[in-house]
């Protein structure tokens, strides 16, 4: 489903940092929005590849910094072989699962761990370990 307030607050984002959204920029936007499931630059290249045959991974890799910078994408530093994106801005934390490595949305209340007085936040990062229900349970029946 197209959440259209969504990607229409990324394309805002982008033009007031005056940068110019070509054709592969916006597939490669469409594909963050639209998949929340954290991908890496492996995975956007490999789906959008065979719609965009131009697309190179440096494209991809580059856009991704580009958005990053811009505020229209999370850069997230969870997983220390690769790193993931996410094009959800609300405050969140992550859960990565160290047997399939899917990186799963926790919510979290952001009032409650507020940086004391006088420090400024930019962006607070809270990251879980461990094993997801799936990967738990299936662990639970080979034992
Ligand atoms: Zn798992
Ligand atoms: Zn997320």
């Amino acid at each position: 489903m197209q959440d259209n307030t969504t990607l229409n607050n990324a394309i805002n984002l982008l033009t007031t940092a005056g940068i110019r959204l070509s054709h592969q920029r916006m597939a490669i936007l469409q594909y963050l929005l639209n998949h929340r499931t954290h991908p890496t630059v492996a995975d956007i290249y490999d789906h959008l590849h065979p719609n965009h045959p131009t697309l190179s991974r440096t494209t991809v890799y580059n856009t991704l910094k580009i958005l990053v910078e811009s505020g229209a994408v999370l850069q997230l530093d969870i997983d220390p072989e690769c790193t993931h994106y996410d094009a959800d801005l609300s405050p969140h934390a992550h859960f990565m699962c160290r047997h399939c490595g899917k990186l799963y949305d926790v919510p979290f209340p952001s009032h409650h761990i507020e940086a004391p007085e006088g420090f400024t936040t930019d962006r607070i990062t809270i990251s879980y370990h461990g094993l997801c229900p799936t990967c738990a349970s299936s662990e639970k029946t080979n034992n």
